[in-house]
């Protein structure tokens, strides 16, 4: 594969390209959500330059450190909150991001919408699922969810767009993705975010429409 971001960018977006021609012919779009924590600003310049949009954080405070200068200069950008966030920073990261991939448990959630009401953007937000069930990862648990999902929606009011998990490490993930798939079809959600720089095409296959692909991208961190 190519050595500059750029070129891992293009091969990286064939691939994702590939695989959901391959699940859907009709061709069902696939978001590519280039994680660039860790990375400074001049890591991240050359693909906007190359004219991709989507990236995705999982710090405010990083966040906060790296994107408001290049939000003036690409105003169109969509920036992803991919990491667990607490309800002291949920101001903060209403203002800086565009989509809220992990919201997780009720104060959050209720927290988050008085935050967006108050500023005055409505952000699409997914819901994280724990789905290996494991005790450090964030996420509702896997029987919670359909419940979850409806007081985010009917008690808080968030704009609930799908599900989101990081599945256990060391183990095939695709009876993971199915799962997700699985409880996002029961809660009667069209997104579906999994994949990331290792599985993201085996996600693909089990109906990713976002994939979030770090290292592949940018190198080791
Ligand atoms: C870091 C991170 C990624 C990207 O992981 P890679 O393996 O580097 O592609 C994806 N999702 C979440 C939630 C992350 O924290």
């Amino acid at each position: 594969m190519s050595t500059d971001a750029p070129g891992r960018l293009q091969a990286i977006q064939a691939m994702v390209n590939r695989a959901s021609k391959r699940f859907d012919p009709a061709g069902r779009p696939v978001k590519l959500v280039a994680v660039s924590k860790t990375f400074p600003a001049e890591a991240v310049e050359p693909l906007l330059d190359a004219g991709h949009r989507v990236f995705g954080e999982n710090r405010v405070q990083e966040a906060k450190d790296k994107w408001p200068a290049l939000r003036e200069r690409y105003p169109d950008l969509e920036l992803h909150l991919i990491g667990p966030l607490q309800t002291n920073k949920a101001r903060e990261a209403v203002a800086l991001f565009d989509v809220i991939e992990t919201v997780d448990r009720d104060k959050l959630a209720g927290v988050l919408a008085a935050e967006m009401n108050r500023a005055e953007r409505r952000l699409p937000c997914y819901v994280q699922v724990n789905i290996g069930e494991e005790p450090q990862k964030a996420g509702v648990a896997p029987g919670e969810t359909l419940a979850f999902v409806e007081r985010c929606r009917e008690v808080h009011g968030l704009d609930v767009v799908g599900l989101m998990c990081i599945p256990p490490d060391g183990v095939p993930p695709g009876p993971y993705f199915a799962h997700l798939n699985g409880l996002a079809r029961q809660s009667g959600l069209a997104g579906l975010s999994m994949g990331m720089s290792a599985d993201f095409e085996t996600a693909i296959g089990m109906g990713a429409t976002v994939v979030r692909v770090g290292s592949a991208l940018f190198g080791r961190r």
